[in-house]
């Protein structure tokens, strides 16, 4: 079987540490189309996901001290095509503001973003994945935030 995707997205991925696990197992699975791919990580993510699955990955800070928010501005810059991000839903983290923000971002952008493993499974089978489909970039007016006095 040919694995190669007519399209290279890229695809950033994060995982908290209680969810790192959940990560590695998925990545496993999808290691061959995921090799075809432009692949970015925050920093013990990405460490994680070269050292034991042998990927190429490009890698951000740690989410911790920024990674999360480097994540959000590739996105914001439309230079991030998808998000694989298992966050874990049962432990705060001390960056949840930059969480929050990154998860936001991608709402706003209209970035395909997976939260768990069956999202993410179903948007890397999905033939639009490494079709030439490409979703809509919102255009979005700045008055709408900025109030319309003028
Ligand atoms: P990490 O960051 O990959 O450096 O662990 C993930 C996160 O907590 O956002």
């Amino acid at each position: 079987m040919n694995d190669a995707p007519m399209t290279t997205r890229r695809i950033a991925m994060v995982a908290h540490d209680n969810k790192k696990h959940d990560l590695l197992r998925w990545c496993e699975y999808n290691r061959r189309v995921l090799a075809n791919h432009e692949l970015w990580a925050t920093g013990t993510t990405g460490t994680m996901l070269e050292y034991e699955l042998g990927l190429r990955v490009n890698r951000l800070l740690s989410g911790p001290v920024g990674g999360d928010q480097q994540v959000g501005a590739m996105i914001a810059e439309n230079r991030l095509d998808v998000l694989i991000f298992f966050w874990d839903p049962l432990e705060p983290q001390p960056h949840d503001p930059d969480v929050k923000a990154l998860l936001r971002l991608a709402a706003l952008w209209n970035a395909p973003a997976a939260c768990n493993a069956a999202t993410a499974d179903l948007m890397i089978s999905s033939p639009l994945f490494g079709g030439d489909y490409q979703w809509h970039r919102p255009q979005i007016d700045p008055r709408q935030w900025h109030g319309a006095e003028d």
